[in-house]
């Protein structure tokens, strides 16, 4: 069979800046994504503004055109469009990568929901975004209970709870309430997170002060029925009217993949994954991490500013072995 000297799994935009290094480098290689190109930022929410300005959000040296400081899913998305027009990668869309195994001469087989491949070398660039954190509380399997919020419409002139009090959270809340839904939000500790945008922060504070956004801090939801959600907080139970529940309590990488091909996990709740900071090589000789996967947990640690150097970490520990 066809031999590759680099797989990437994951078109994101860490995978597609590996891809562009190992362009550079003329190495052959494929990306393998199992949805769209940036699948995670297609999920987004649809009028998410970004915490970073354009210029960090650009791989492969190509300028960002974007006219406020900072871009949406929409500007990003025409971005990263246009990244794949220009480096015209090697790249398998809508297709899953279920295995990836070391063989004995030291190649890698890696098997996907349509077909199988060997490499050299390969990187995982999964990122976190597809398995949401659930609540684990009675009712949740529900319809009405979301964990992804797409936009306001749906909402409006309904009861609707938001639970956290992260930047996903925050958006959701102010942008139902401003299109008129009756928001209230369950906050598990007593602030907002320190790691809200800096100019959404005082935003949903002063909502949440006035209140037009109801909140109860220090709460967590205990129970949620078709109509109605249960709440225990500090005052005792509180039983609210509802019709949707936005359980935006964050999305964690998904370990049993990195487990099952042979990456190890910390012992912790953080379950940081085992590789070599300089050069993103795991506990697996050949096998890569790169992007937010690599917090484990941690989401929040790597974003595209502070991860797009792993592409050429990678690349270049590839190509000088
Ligand atoms: P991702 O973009 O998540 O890409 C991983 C890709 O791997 C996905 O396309 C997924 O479909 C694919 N994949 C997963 N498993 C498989 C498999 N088994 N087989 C094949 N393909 C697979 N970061 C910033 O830097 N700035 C911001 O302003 C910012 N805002 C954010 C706002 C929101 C709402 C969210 C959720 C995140 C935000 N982030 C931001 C974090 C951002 O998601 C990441 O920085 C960025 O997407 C990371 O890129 P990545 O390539 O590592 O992972």
């Amino acid at each position: 069979t066809e031999q590759y000297d680099l797989i990437i799994v994951g078109g994101g935009p860490i995978g597609l800046a590996c891809a562009i290094e190992a362009q550079k480098k003329n190495l052959h290689y494929l990306i393998i994504e199992k949805g769209a190109i940036v699948n995670s930022i297609f999920n987004y929410p649809l009028y998410m503004t970004f915490f970073s300005t354009a210029e960090r959000l650009e791989i492969g040296d190509i300028p960002f055109n974007c006219l406020a400081p900072k871009p949406g899913r929409q500007e990003a998305l025409e971005y990263y469009r246009n990244i794949h027009r220009y480096f015209k990668f090697s790249i398998h869309l809508f297709e899953k990568v279920n295995q990836v195994l070391k063989l004995d001469n030291k190649s890698f087989k890696i098997t996907t929901d349509k077909s199988s491949y060997e490499a050299k070398n390969v990187i995982i660039a999964t990122g976190f975004y597809d398995i949401p954190i659930e609540m684990n509380v009675k009712g949740e399997e529900l319809p009405k209970v979301r964990h992804y919020y797409k936009e306001a419409h749906e909402y409006v002139f309904r009861n609707v709870l938001v639970v956290g009090a992260n930047n996903s959270s925050v958006d959701a809340a102010l942008e139902c309430w401003r299109k008129g839904a009756n928001v209230t939000m369950v906050i598990r500790k007593n602030e907002i997170n320190n790691r809200v945008k800096y100019w959404v922060k005082p935003d949903i504070e002063n909502r949440i002060a006035e209140g037009s956004i109801k909140a109860y801090f220090e709460s967590n939801i205990t129970e949620i029925a078709a109509n109605e959600v249960t709440i225990e907080t500090p005052n005792g139970k509180v039983v609210i009217e509802n019709d949707f529940v936005l359980a935006l309590t964050g999305y964690k990488p998904d370990l049993t993949f990195l487990e099952k091909v042979g990456i190890q996990l910390s012992d912790d709740e953080l379950k940081t994954p085992n590789y070599n900071p300089e050069t993103m090589e795991t506990n697996v000789e050949g096998l890569f991490l790169a992007g937010v996967v690599c917090g484990g947990m941690q989401t929040y640690k790597w974003f595209i500013e502070n991860s797009r150097i792993h592409a050429n970490m990678i690349v270049d520990y590839i190509t000088s072995k």
